[in-house]
């Protein structure tokens, strides 16, 4: 390829984007006097429930925060079983173990990485309480089936959104419907330093998660202050500390007002990739699922065909860092690290297609502050590499 530029400074597979003005809005919480959950954090909650026209939204510290509450407050505990890929990060299997419930592990399309119904239904049993299915790297997950599933064998559904703010499925933003987690830690599409959502349209669900994010007191510090009620809120029942402060939710209101042109400039870049890519046979983009949804872009994970190329991946990883360029692994299947390796004892090949693109998946860089140049550079380099 002619002309594309030579990498000179590392190109990281994602990096935050964020303004002078962001900086300038959290500075001014910072001199507020209030730093800590308060009108920004309820402002920024309000922002993200009307941008998903979600029913409810409890902001949160994170999205593992989040799924915590949410597991809690359904009740998952020893007896129960929960199905959700193994090809996720795993954050959330760690919470199924910690609150004493067993993950199930479905398989993945193998060209989606997502979870669908077909896959999931085998592997209900009447121990079953909770589904967990991952939109995967900003496509939406085929929904309407899983909620037909779930619903035929009154089993809850929480959607892992960590990937998916901004991404569409049948017309409706992911968080609308159902309940949904989203996290804003800084690779995800935008970020609040480190912060989660929960969004549901289950009233009774939301009110749970709302009161166990602060010590169970139903409510914060701020609501104590401003609603007089302080210092004698009690503890209704025990909680955590998850809630988000106004530092981090100021940055997410400025993330959230850029999430469309974020989104918008990630899609530029995952366009160029397939373009140039498409010439590379030993290179297999994801597929994007046949429904009609909105893709939130948010990584560009690619397949290395290691029998084609003759390469494994981790060689191909440290040829592009020798060229300057960053990449990630989303992920390295849960089931085969350490402690679920001897916890579970799967044996090879229980999940094939989760397994075959564990050990091929790459993601490239996509972040909002790339150029198309960058694109070029990083196809010209895969192409260099794989020559
Ligand atoms: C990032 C991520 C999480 C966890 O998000 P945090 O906000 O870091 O807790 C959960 N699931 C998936 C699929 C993720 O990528």
């Amino acid at each position: 390829m002619t002309g594309a530029k030579i990498i000179i400074s590392f190109l990281p597979f994602s990096k935050p984007v964020i303004s002078e003005e962001e900086i300038e809005s959290v500075a001014e919480v910072l001199r507020s006097g209030w730093i800590t959950t308060g009108p920004k954090a309820a402002e920024f909650e309000e922002a993200f429930r009307e941008y998903c026209d979600a029913e409810g939204a409890v902001a949160l510290c994170s999205a593992t925060g989040a799924m915590h509450l949410a597991l809690t407050a359904l009740g998952v505990g020893p007896g129960d079983e929960v199905i959700t890929p193994s090809m996720t990060w795993v954050s959330t299997v760690n919470l199924i173990v910690r609150v004493g419930a067993a993950p199930v592990f479905a398989d993945i399309d193998r060209n989606t990485l997502m979870t669908s119904a077909d896959t999931i239904e085998p592997l209900i049993t009447k121990n079953t309480k909770l589904i967990i299915p991952v939109h995967f790297a900003g496509a939406a997950a085929d929904m309407a089936p899983l909620r037909q599933l779930a619903s035929r064998h009154n089993i809850v559904l929480i959607e892992d959104a960590a990937h998916a703010a901004g991404a569409e499925y049948r017309g409706e933003k992911i968080g609308r419907r159902g309940s949904a987690v989203f996290s804003f830690h800084p690779i995800k599409n935008m970020t609040c330093g480190e912060g989660g959502m929960f969004c549901s349209d289950d009233p009774e669900l939301l009110e749970r998660v709302r009161r166990l994010k602060f010590h169970g007191l139903g409510v914060d510090a701020y609501d104590r202050t401003m609603q007089g009620r302080a210092p004698q809120a009690e503890v209704l029942e025990p909680g955590f500390k998850y809630n988000l402060t106004d530092i981090a939710a100021a940055l997410g209101l400025g993330q959230l007002n850029r999430l469309e042109e974020f989104i918008e400039k990630r899609s530029l870049l995952a366009r160029r990739y397939h373009e140039l890519l498409s010439e590379v046979d030993e290179i297999l983009p994801l597929a994007i699922p046949p429904y009609p949804m909105r893709h939130a872009w948010h990584l560009f994970v690619v397949r290395l065909d290691v029998e084609r190329a003759g390469m494994d991946r981790e060689t191909f990883m440290k040829e592009l860092k020798m060229r300057n360029i960053g990449a990630g692994i989303h992920f390295k299947s849960v089931h085969t690290q350490k402690y679920y390796r001897e916890t579970m004892q799967l044996p090879d090949g229980a999940l094939p297609n989760t397994e075959w693109n564990s050990d091929r998946i790459c993601s490239l860089p996509l972040f909002p502050g790339m150029t198309l140049e960058d694109v070029d550079a990083v196809a010209a380099a895969i192409k260099e590499i794989l020559a």
